[in-house]
């Protein structure tokens, strides 16, 4: 008896508060929906004023006031009925959607679960008011107001507990309002907004304010200073805003903005487009900041996809997501500390430097090295580099003065100037941190000018616009290597042991090893494996046997994912280390590479290569201003 299934229930169509109540939980899910519709509403009235007051988190208020069109007074009650909009008509209209609202359901959602109160007036008729409460829709009444819209919001889902219960703290659905209005001022630059909070202003802003002015009051100035503007058309596609300097990038994903025809939208395709052209250029956690509108014509993007309209489709993804990655990476690329560009710096970089600055303290004399005897390595091994330096040299020996030393060869028996004292025999004195180089140092073809080596680990450089760079030596290298493995690509060419390694694989580094075969095969590694053990008998020219341990001991345990990340991780392990000391010619060398590379201002894990400081910077050190 027990088993039999409930008596079936009739099927009855739902009450129409039910129904209403239903879909407002699609538009209108918190406090913060219901301030970008109000919004939305007063742009598209072509509202060029408007103040947004909330009161408990939007919860108890929400009053948004605008200078726009205005409904007229037949017309109020339309307006707050489901299905009645004055934006589209047809299915046509549909197709090529230009205002925000096209649904007219906004104002019936909100009115469903709130008291909801509309004055508005048009021209020099008289204002008049509505009030909907919970649905219920009241008379028509007379009333007093200048121009526009008001549109009051009180109680929203007092009525609707288990509304009520998704909502978080007061302060957060506040701070979900603020953001609402401030991504929306964002895009709609030619319009004053001032927001309140429990009647304290939060922000205001002036009409035709610069998106760079808007922003600034948004984001920390760290953010802000470094950010560049990009703005490039191809076919009937724009793509323009700013992105910010890798340099100031932090770990915090929610600075990624993305407007569609002045709409503002999450999106997938946008969002990798983003993260792809800062690939490289930032750690592990962190993320790319960027405002960036894309307009394209109204049918090549359906904005009827999603009910709160904060997704769209394109018709071409992949043209849309080219055309972003693209124009950020070339704005990136501009950030660089483009060491051939001229005067025409951008303020991001000298903040760059400004910042490198703050970080920035006397060192030691231990540090520096200038206390006491350091051991240095007799003869520094990179095999990497002196791979480079061989090939480098079978292209250009006809140099003369700039042709690369036999990468065997004691620094000290090189040609022209030698910059850095010799290593062997130790100094017997204190050496100076940094020696000057003689005032005729040779120009690099590219315009810095090499100034010698500080703490053996760093190359100073005059660069062309008289900004002071400081080059990490090892960052350089790697990028330098990591650009080589990338044009070579799987060359494959392979150094077999003498004596062949022999690692053990946990199984996990069994699998893992059946998945990066063909890859290590690539990078020039020859493996065979007999059970649980690895046989290595030969390796990538660029790596000694015990280099050919650790990297494969890393990229077996999993961290590496891809042929990139193993470029990445190689060119870390084969590149030239901090703490060895170059002479002049190596230098010069490892320059010339570098300048070559592209996206030389980072090493591959997203850290910088080059420190600028600027005459100002300089001048601030100096307390000269
Ligand atoms: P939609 O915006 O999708 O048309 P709404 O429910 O948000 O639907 O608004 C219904 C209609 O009310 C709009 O089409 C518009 O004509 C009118 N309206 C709403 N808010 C305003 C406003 N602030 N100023 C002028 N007209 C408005
Ligand atoms: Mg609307």
């Amino acid at each position: 008896m027990n088993d039999l299934p409930p008596p079936a229930r009739a099927i009855r169509p739902l009450p129409s508060e039910l129904a209403d109540q239903i879909a407002a939980g699609e538009v209108v899910e918190r406090p913060a929906s219901a301030v970008k519709e109000l919004v939305e509403n007063a742009l598209d009235a072509g509202a060029t004023r408007l103040t947004v007051e909330i009161e408990h988190g939007g919860q108890a208020l929400i009053r948004v006031t605008d200078n726009g069109a205005g409904i007229a007074a037949d017309e109020l009650p339309l307006a707050v009925t489901r299905h009645a909009t004055s934006k589209i008509a047809t299915f046509h209209d549909l197709l090529r959607v230009n205002s925000f609202g096209f649904r007219g359901e906004a104002l019936a959602s909100i009115g469903s679960v709130s008291l909801l109160r509309m004055v508005s007036r048009v021209g020099h008729a008289e204002a008049a008011a509505i009030a909907v409460e919970h649905g219920r829709i009241g008379p028509l009444a007379p009333a007093a107001l200048g121009q526009g819209t008001v549109v009051e919001v009180r109680d929203l889902f007092a009525a609707v507990p288990a509304r009520l219960k998704f909502l978080k703290s007061e302060a957060t659905e506040a701070r979900r309002c603020q953001e609402a209005v401030e991504r929306m001022a964002l895009a709609r630059l030619d319009a004053g907004f001032v927001f309140k909070n429990g009647g304290r202003t939060v922000f205001r802003f002036a009409p035709d304010q610069p998106l760079q002015g808007r922003l600034a009051a948004l984001w920390p100035p760290a953010v802000c200073e470094g950010m560049l503007s990009f703005d490039r058309s191809r076919d009937s596609m724009r793509v323009h805003g700013l992105a910010g300097s890798p340099q100031k990038a932090q770990g915090r994903a929610d600075r990624m903005l993305f407007y569609v025809n002045g709409r503002a939208v999450q999106d997938r395709v946008l969002a990798s487009a983003a993260r792809e052209a800062y690939k490289g250029r930032l750690l592990a956690r962190e993320y790319p900041q960027v405002v960036a509108f894309i307009e394209l014509p109204a049918e090549e993007v359906d904005v009827n996809v999603h009910p709160a309209k904060a997704e769209v489709r394109f018709r071409d993804e992949q043209a849309v997501f080219r055309l972003v990655r693209q124009t950020l990476l070339d704005a990136l690329e501009a950030t660089g500390p483009a060491l051939y560009a001229d005067a025409g710096r951008s303020p991001g970089e000298a903040s760059t430097a400004a910042d490198a600055v703050a970080g920035w303290r006397p060192r030691t004399p231990t540090e520096l090295g200038i206390a006491g005897q350091r051991s240095l390595p007799v003869s520094p091994r990179f095999p990497a580099y002196a791979e480079y330096l061989r090939d480098a040299e079978s292209h250009d020996a006809a140099e003369g003065e700039a042709a690369a030393p036999h990468p065997d060869a004691p620094a000290q028996a090189q040609r022209g100037p030698v910059i850095h004292e010799p290593p062997v025999p130790p100094p017997p004195s204190p050496r100076p941190a940094v020696v000057a180089a003689p005032a005729d140092a040779p120009q690099l073809s590219a315009g810095p000018r090499y100034l010698g080596q500080i703490a053996d680990t760093y190359l100073l450089l005059e660069l062309p616009d008289g900004t002071l760079g400081i080059l990490d030596q090892h960052a350089a290298h790697e990028r330098v290597l990591y650009a080589a493995m990338r044009s070579r690509g799987r060359s494959g060419q392979s150094q077999p042991l003498a004596l062949p390694l022999d690692l053990s694989l946990h199984p996990a580094q069994a699998a893992r090893l059946d998945e990066l075969r063909e890859e290590l095969a690539a990078l020039g590694f020859a493996l065979a494996r007999e059970g649980q053990r690895l046989r290595v008998t030969a390796v990538p020219p660029s790596l000694s046997a015990g280099e050919a341990r650790e990297y494969l001991e890393a990229a077996l345990s999993g961290q590496n994912a891809s042929l990139e990340e193993l470029w990445v991780l190689m060119s870390c392990k084969t590149a030239l280390k901090a703490g060895v000391p170059l002479a002049r010619d190596e230098a010069l060398r490892l320059l010339e590479a570098w300048l070559a590379a592209p996206d030389r201002s980072y090493c591959p894990h997203g850290r910088p290569a080059l420190v600028r400081l600027g005459p100002a910077e300089l001048e601030r050190l100096f307390k000269r201003r």
